[in-house]
């Protein structure tokens, strides 16, 4: 099987494919095509945090545990904004991080405070400054710095205040559309705020030890919560929810299967997706989902790639799309409308075109412009459902996810499976033989 990426298509490496080919055999045909992959990818947006790409030793000045010990001792001096290592703190409101914007080419930025500049926001505030209060985000020993996350939701009078210096709160949802995906350090930033956010939200609803039902304590600079109780002291770490995505693709490789949500905007189609079950593969959940979803019946399960996804219902902190080509047995579809609107089989060449009439750039140029707005205090109304209508353009019949998402990666490297960039092999043109075998 030939599996082709364009160039701005992420996904993982190829050492990281060879080592699942060697967990289980529905990932053979990877080990066979693996060498084709180029491997200088970009990750997917919110993947690639360059602040927790290596968690320190405790006993280096970066470790959680050290740092957690400076902080305190900062928290008590009146000197800590000239001590090393240097805190940088992101506040968050409702599971909005605090971003700034500004230039003629607009593109957020995050609203890092120094920890002094924290102090003294949060001295008359009902948000207390304390150990317990700050989440460590990770360090940059280089820049001679640790960063670290805290919920000011409480605080009604912080957003007036930070309003002054062009900062808001702004929905990370928001800030994913704005973000240049071509550009290393937006991307950098968003993988941050979704990090952070993902932390505080789950903070946010372990208060409780789910075992006894007295309060947890943060613990390890919030990498984890323990209970209180002498008795129980039960550990509870940061909660995941992996979710499967999958592009189901006919026998023939001509058509693929996208379903439309009631809850989407119009015209918009996307791949299947759902939770993975208890006691349940990646790929059992594939083969169910697709057929309580579609009545299709899944074959060969292939992996794709991983994106986490920090950005759903804030009872699930960070989901985690596990994406998969997923290969049809069957064709006819029957839609289970509680869970669909609708799903059909879109040929090879609508769903390029959909991607070729797509207006992604002009939709982030978009998003990011109205953030700027709000970091201006020039729009109050965060309320940016409607602009998800822009994510494509206005002139596609149908249009599919934009880059920030998985779904989009799935779609568009079917879409070129086969099709030579400038100056590459013809022989990529040829279909698959292990396509036609399936
Ligand atoms: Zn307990």
């Amino acid at each position: 099987m030939l599996l082709f990426f364009p160039p701005s298509t992420t996904t993982i490496t190829t050492s990281f494919f060879l080592s699942l080919s060697k967990l289980t055999p529905s990932f053979s045909l990877l080990r066979h095509c693996s060498t084709m992959f180029p491997i200088n990818l970009q990750p997917h947006a919110f993947a690639g945090n360059p602040i927790k790409c290596k968690t320190p030793k405790s006993n280096d000045p970066f470790s959680p545990y050290s740092a957690l010990e400076t902080l305190k001792t900062h928290l008590l001096s009146n000197t800590h904004d000239s001590v090393s290592p240097h805190f940088k703190v992101l506040p968050f409101r409702n599971g909005r991080p605090l971003a700034g914007s500004q230039g003629s080419a607009p593109n957020w930025h995050l609203g890092w405070l120094s920890l002094g500049d924290c102090k003294s926001l949060l001295s008359d505030s009902v948000v207390k400054l304390e150990d317990n209060s700050l989440v460590y985000l990770g360090a940059k020993s280089e820049e001679d710095s640790v960063y670290w996350a805290i919920d000011v939701s409480e605080d009604d009078m912080l957003v007036d205040e930070l309003g002054k210096k062009y900062f808001s709160f702004v929905e990370l949802r928001t800030l994913m559309v704005a973000t240049d995906w071509s550009d290393p350090l937006a991307m950098a930033d968003l993988a941050v705020a979704g990090h952070a956010r993902a932390l505080l939200e789950w903070h946010g609803v372990s208060r409780f030890c789910g075992r006894c039902g007295c309060k947890n304590i943060p613990m390890e600079a919030g990498k984890r919560v323990q209970c209180s109780n002498e008795l129980c002291k039960k550990r509870t770490y940061p909660r995941i929810d992996p979710v499967v995505i999958m592009l189901v693709i006919d026998r023939d490789n001509d058509r693929a299967l996208l379903g439309r949500q009631s809850r989407y905007v119009p015209r918009m189609w996307s791949c299947l997706a759902g939770f993975i079950e208890p006691g349940e593969s990646l790929e059992e959940a594939v083969k169910r989902e697709t057929w309580e979803e579609t009545g299709i019946e899944v074959g060969e399960v292939v992996y794709h790639s991983s994106q986490p996804w920090p950005v759903g219902p804030s009872s699930m902190p960070c989901q985690l799309m596990v994406g998969f080509f997923a290969y049809a047995k069957s064709l006819e579809i029957d839609v289970d409308k509680d869970e669909l609107e609708d799903a059909r089989w879109h040929s090879r060449e609508d769903v390029k075109k959909a991607l070729t009439f797509a207006e992604y750039e002009k939709a982030q140029r978009t998003a990011a412009a109205k953030v700027e707005q709000i970091c201006k205090g020039v729009s109050q109304g965060q309320n940016f459902s409607s602009d998800f209508n822009t994510e494509s353009g206005e002139l596609a019949p149908m249009f599919i996810p934009g880059p920030f998402a998985i779904a989009h990666h799935l779609i568009s490297t079917w879409v070129h499976q086969g099709v030579p960039v400038s100056g590459s092999d013809n022989q990529l043109n040829q279909p698959s033989s292990s396509f036609s075998n399936l």
